[in-house]
């Protein structure tokens, strides 16, 4: 199956528009689809497959050919690397070998599911066909990293960017998708507007549960006198470097809150954020934010993790006071 997750946010994105104007005027012969989120891209692909191959013309994903699209039967589309586990050196060889052969229909279009993954010598294979592959073939590279692809294969191929979405857009994919509100509305705020990762957050029943000890750590640090039971409460989370990222990303989202509150997911966790930030100056978040960092510097080199989180939590206070 080549699944169409996100299908509003991608059909709204500056990327499909990019792809649709080419698909009007002409394709170019390779693509280099750029985005840290691997699902995205994935629907991505799928998107531009049924766009290219519709029989109604809108990636209708009811025709055949759409079907065909979807369920990865399509005899025009070949996937290179769908698990997005390796690629290796016989993999291009194939590839390259293949690009000859006739396409049954119009065109014939490559999928390279994380071509960053190809090491220099299998990139350097690949140029040739990113070149001058055969009339009506187009390469399309789905790549995590750009700096780990070689110069020469960048200048060969049109990058699209998947720019992040806003959370808003996101939450509107996880409630379709059937997520529950509280669960999307986490999983939105803390996607860093990547669709795929609210969707594995969206699925993790501890991300909640850390969302809201967050919460409640930072309304409940008042006085020196909360720090022994907040900490031991922190130290006993499953996956410290997980909570400090999710108190990071609410910090974020606070002084995000304090200039733009649309920008942010406060209307879905019920106002929460609103009161939260009232509470802390916007200087105090930003020290929180750097001390939260220096913590997790120190948690990899294996200092004491209560020491360090009774030092995070005082040094939160001292700063909430100060900078209220
Ligand atoms: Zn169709």
């Amino acid at each position: 199956m080549s699944e169409l997750l996100f299908e509003n946010a991608l059909r709204g994105s500056r990327a499909y528009a990019l792809m649709r104007s080419d698909i009007e005027r002409g394709l170019s012969h390779a693509y280099m689809v750029i985005s840290a989120d691997d699902e995205l891209t994935d629907s991505f692909f799928t998107l531009c497959g049924m766009t290219l191959f519709c029989q109604n013309g809108d990636a209708c994903g009811e025709c055949a050919e759409c079907r065909k699209v979807l369920h990865s039967s399509h005899a025009d589309i070949i996937h290179v690397n769908v698990e997005r586990s390796d690629i290796k050196r016989d993999d291009v060889m194939e590839l390259v070998g293949s690009v000859a052969v006739r396409a049954l229909g119009k065109r014939k279009i490559y999928f390279i599911h994380r071509a960053d993954l190809m090491n220099a010598v299998s990139q350097n294979k690949l140029l040739k066909t990113l070149e001058e592959p055969p009339e009506n073939v187009t390469l399309f590279l789905g790549v995590a990293n750009e700096r780990a692809m070689l110069a020469t294969v960048r200048s060969r191929t049109r990058a699209i960017y998947l720019d992040s979405f806003d959370e808003s857009v996101i939450y509107d994919e996880l409630i379709r998708l059937g997520k529950d509100e509280k669960a999307a509305a986490v999983a939105s705020a803390c996607s860093d507007g990547m669709p795929g990762r609210a969707l594995l957050i969206a699925d993790s029943p501890e991300y909640v549960s850390y969302y809201n000890g967050a919460v409640a750590l930072l309304e409940g640090l008042n006085r020196s006198s909360d720090v022994a039971d907040m900490s031991a409460r922190v130290c006993a989370v499953k996956d410290i470097d997980e909570f400090l990222n999710v108190l990071s990303i609410i910090i974020r989202d606070m002084i995000i809150f304090k200039h733009s509150p649309e920008k942010t997911m406060s209307g879905q966790l019920g106002g929460g954020l609103e009161a939260l930030s009232a509470k802390y100056g916007e200087r105090a978040l930003a020290a929180i934010l750097f001390e939260i960092n220096n913590v997790r510097k120190k948690l990899k080199l294996n200092v004491n993790l209560q020491a360090s989180i009774d030092s995070l939590l005082f040094s939160m206070l001292e700063v909430k006071h100060k900078w209220q």
